[in-house]
């Protein structure tokens, strides 16, 4: 049986990837501050633990495993990343946990590991016009990511390559760009826009509010990959020969205002924006999967439509939940 590793498996992707995994038939171990949210894990042994601690981290890569997927980091949407409150936290965090991974898995034989880096890497100076924004992968130097967390991110991947270079790792590294569905963070400050966009509109149309706040002018733009199509990139990558960093992400750019219009839509309400000042991140950001699709012979193709309508759905059960309970 083949066994895999799952270190921040009570997120958001981490929680999807232990259930296809147990679907294939592997024996998972899942690690993380805390369980799935959710719904319970399939995992066969699941572990709560503190990534940044070394002897934490030798403990839980007991064995060798077949599939190490390293998804743990201290992150989370526009609300935490970009209000510039969390940078160090972000940075010691989650470098912390990647240099003691690695070097736990390196020390017990591990070979494949598969790092979650994001499109927050790529430099801000690529992603002012939003209707041309610039995410080959070879765009990523000179280097000026936006944020503390785009940087952190940049260190690992050069950190995962150094040990794939000196030691052998068969690393395999993603370039995430915004990854959504259901079973994510919707609520708190560390949702991202589809959660955040979801869950306001839901609120307006089960409270009647006659109107939505946004934050900026909406007409920022980015791509958004709805989870199955992340957990199939990750999975085809990680059994490729090819190392990376690679993006995974949707092309199919729209802007903030259209991705509401959307969502309103498949809400059934016709809703008033009214704009206001907030943490938006760069101008404009999409997936280009011109080397996904040479290396892998794959790329994402499912409409943003049908993901959205999955993930209001869901959204709008817990908003309707919640007011239930008086929580909101
Ligand atoms: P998430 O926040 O839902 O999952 C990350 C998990 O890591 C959390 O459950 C958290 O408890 C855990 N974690 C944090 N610190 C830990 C520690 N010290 N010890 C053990 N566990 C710890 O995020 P996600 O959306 O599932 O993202 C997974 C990975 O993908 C992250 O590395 C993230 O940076 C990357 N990524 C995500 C997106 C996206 O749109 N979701 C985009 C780009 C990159």
């Amino acid at each position: 049986m083949k066994t895999a590793l799952v270190c921040g498996a009570g997120g958001f992707i981490g929680s999807h990837l232990v259930k296809r995994l147990k679907i294939e038939g592997y024996w998972v171990r899942g690690v993380d501050l805390k369980f799935p949210e959710f719904s319970p894990t399939p995992a066969d042994d699941f572990v709560i633990g503190d990534l940044r601690d070394p002897a934490f981290c030798r403990s839980i890569i007991d064995r060798r495993f077949d599939e190490v997927y390293q998804l743990a980091a201290d992150m989370g949407g526009a609300g935490y990343v970009f209000t510039g409150e969390h940078d160090a936290d972000i940075m010691h965090n989650s470098a912390l946990i990647n240099l003691n991974i690695l070097d736990a898995c390196y020390k017990r034989n591990v070979k494949r590991i598969f790092y979650s880096s994001s499109a927050c890497m790529y430099p801000a100076y690529n992603q002012m016009d939003p209707t041309n924004p610039k995410t080959a992968e070879h765009t990523a130097y000179p280097a000026d990511p936006d944020s503390e967390y785009g940087w952190e991110k940049l260190f690992s991947e050069r950190l995962y390559l150094a040990y794939h270079r000196n030691y052998g790792l068969e690393v395999r590294i993603a370039r995430y760009h915004n990854i959504f569905g259901p079973e994510g963070t919707w609520i708190g400050g560390r949702e991202k826009a589809p959660a955040a966009l979801s869950r306001k509109i839901a609120l307006a149309k089960l409270r009647q509010l006659p109107y939505i706040e946004i934050w900026g002018d909406g007409l920022q733009t980015r791509s958004f990959l709805y989870i199955d199509e992340c957990i199939e990139g990750t999975i085809r990558l990680t059994r490729s020969d090819f190392t990376g960093p690679v993006n995974i992400g949707s092309e199919e750019m729209v802007t903030i205002n259209q991705l509401v219009q959307l969502i309103a839509d498949i809400a059934g309400v016709q809703i008033e924006v009214r704009h206001i000042a907030g943490p938006v991140g760069v101008r404009g950001r999409n997936s280009d999967n011109t080397l996904i699709q040479e290396k892998l012979g794959w790329k994402p193709s499912e409409p943003l439509r049908r993901g959205m309508e999955v993930t209001y759905h869901w959204i709008e059960d817990q908003v309707r939940a919640a007011i239930a309970a008086g929580k909101l």
